[in-house]
């Protein structure tokens, strides 16, 4: 966790989101050109609303924000999901693309998921870091790694999907719903 969303004086916002001032962000020097995504280029802080949500990936390279609330934050123990977990499953948040950006190069990889989706698949070409997933049939939605997240405290898991295909030692929220395969679309 970094320390740099814990500075004297932060105020809470939104959940476990806190604003600091612009000036006293240590991930400054790394955001410094980093586009219209970020809105330390414009000198307002890493937030400039209770309701933007930021994050990047492992490099700073790439990076991304949204002006609303996930639609819903799923954990995925699909097959394709565990090579992309290391291992484990997948946490992965619904944004509406309406109310999202993003700023860096990707690298896009295609596949057909387990849900027989044509997915477009978003990685940093530099660190390699997975960050965005689409489907071609909704494209009013982009799915977020959560990992990629400045804060991921922010996400809360509603589901668990795909537990059918999981390892034997996988380890379940068991408060959380369950569904073997694919659910219903998320919106
Ligand atoms: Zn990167
Ligand atoms: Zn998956």
């Amino acid at each position: 966790m970094s320390g740099g969303l814990r500075l004297p004086g932060a105020r809470p916002l939104y959940g476990g989101v806190r604003r600091q001032p612009h000036a006293a962000c240590p991930r400054r020097p790394k955001f410094a050109d980093c586009g219209t995504a970020c809105d330390h280029s414009a000198g307002l802080g890493w937030m400039n609303n209770a309701m933007t949500i930021t994050g990047r990936c492992l490099c700073g390279a790439v990076h991304w924000a949204s002006s609303e609330l996930p639609v819903v934050t799923r954990v995925c123990w699909c097959r394709d999901c565990q090579y992309l977990g290391a291992g484990s499953g997948t946490v992965n948040s619904c944004f509406r693309t309406s109310a999202f950006s993003s700023a860096g190069k990707t690298t896009d990889y295609f596949s057909v998921a387990d849900s027989g989706n044509r997915m477009r698949r978003r990685f940093c070409r530099a660190c390699g870091t997975p960050l965005f997933s689409e489907a071609e049939t909704r494209p009013h939605l982009i799915f977020v790694r959560v990992g990629t997240f400045d804060e991921p405290g922010v996400a809360r898991p509603a589901l668990t999907m795909w537990t059918a295909s999981a390892p034997i030692w996988a380890c379940f929220d068991p408060g959380l719903p369950q569904v073997a395969g694919q659910p219903p679309p998320a919106a």
